[in-house]
C-alpha cells in the first residue's frame, strides 16, 4: 500500500535526519512517478506529496493528473534534449539533470523568451562511472563560471546518482563528495548561483545520502512498487 510505503520512507527520512542531528522537515520527499500511474499518483497526491519527478517529457505531459492543481510541482530528473527544452521550461519547476553548456544555454534562451527564471540543478558524475550523465567534478568551477551571464536561469544546486551497490556504504564517498562541491561553489559570486538543494539519493540509497547532507531525495521505486 502506498500509504504504509510512504509513511515507512517517512519513517527513515526521519531516522537518519536524527543521526545527522538535521532537521527532517528541511528534507523534501520528491516522489519519481516516471513508472507509477495516474491513479497512483493521485492516491500519492490524496497523501499530501506534492513534489513529482519524471524522466520523460512526453510521458509526463500524458499524466493528466499532474496538471489537475496548481500546487503540484514537476522536477525534470532525466537526461534532457535539446529539442525537448521548450516543454521543460513550460512545465517543470526544477529542472535536475542539466550538465552541458550547450543546454543550459538552450533552457535560458527558452526562459527568457517566455519571461520566465527557470531554475535548474547542475548534474554532477560523482562516480566516475561512464555510464552516468553528468560533468566531472573538476569541469564544474569553468561551466558556473561560463554561465554566469545567463539571466533567465537561477542555479539551485547539484544534483547527483551514486552507482548501484550492494554494499550501501560504497555510495557514501560520491555524496560526500557533492556536498563538498556546493560548499565549494555556493559563494562563487556569479548572479544566477543560489545554492540551496543537493538533490541525492533514491530507493536504495536514501538514507546515506541524508546523512551527507541531502535535501532531496528521489523515491520511485520504495514508494510506488508494489
Ligand atoms: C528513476 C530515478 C530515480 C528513482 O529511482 P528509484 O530507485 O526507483 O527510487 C531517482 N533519480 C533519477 C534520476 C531517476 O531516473
Amino acid at each position: 500500500m502506498l500509504k504504509t510505503a510512504l509513511e515507512n520512507i517517512e519513517f527513515l527520512i526521519a531516522n537518519s535526519a536524527k543521526k545527522a542531528s538535521r532537521d527532517p522537515s528541511e528534507i523534501m520527499l520528491l516522489a519519481v512517478s516516471k513508472e507509477a500511474d495516474e491513479v497512483l499518483i493521485e492516491e500519492a497526491i490524496d497523501l499530501g506529496l506534492r513534489d513529482f519527478g519524471e524522466n520523460r517529457i512526453k510521458e509526463a505531459l500524458r499524466k493528466k493528473i499532474l496538471f489537475s492543481r496548481n500546487d503540484i510541482r514537476l522536477h525534470f530528473i532525466g537526461h534532457l534534449q535539446t529539442n525537448k527544452v521548450n516543454d521543460a521550461v513550460k512545465f517543470f519547476e526544477l529542472i535536475h539533470s542539466v550538465d552541458s553548456l550547450r543546454l543550459i544555454e538552450a533552457i535560458n534562451e527558452t526562459a527568457r523568451k517566455i519571461g520566465k527564471i527557470q531554475n535548474i540543478l547542475v548534474e554532477v558524475n560523482t562516480s566516475g562511472e561512464i555510464s552516468k550523465y553528468g560533468l566531472k567534478p573538476e569541469e564544474l568551477e569553468d561551466f558556473l563560471k561560463s554561465a554566469d551571464n545567463l539571466e533567465a536561469i537561477k542555479i539551485k544546486g547539484l544534483m547527483t546518482m551514486a552507482p548501484l551497490e550492494k554494499d550501501k556504504e560504497k555510495t557514501r564517498p560520491c555524496f560526500r563528495l557533492l556536498r563538498e562541491l556546493f560548499q565549494k561553489f555556493k559563494d562563487l559570486g556569479a548572479k544566477n548561483i543560489d545554492f540551496k538543494y543537493l538533490s541525492m539519493g533514491m530507493s536504495q540509497d536514501f538514507e546515506i545520502a541524508i546523512e551527507e547532507g541531502s535535501n532531496i531525495v528521489r523515491i520511485g521505486t520504495a514508494l510506488f512498487k508494489r
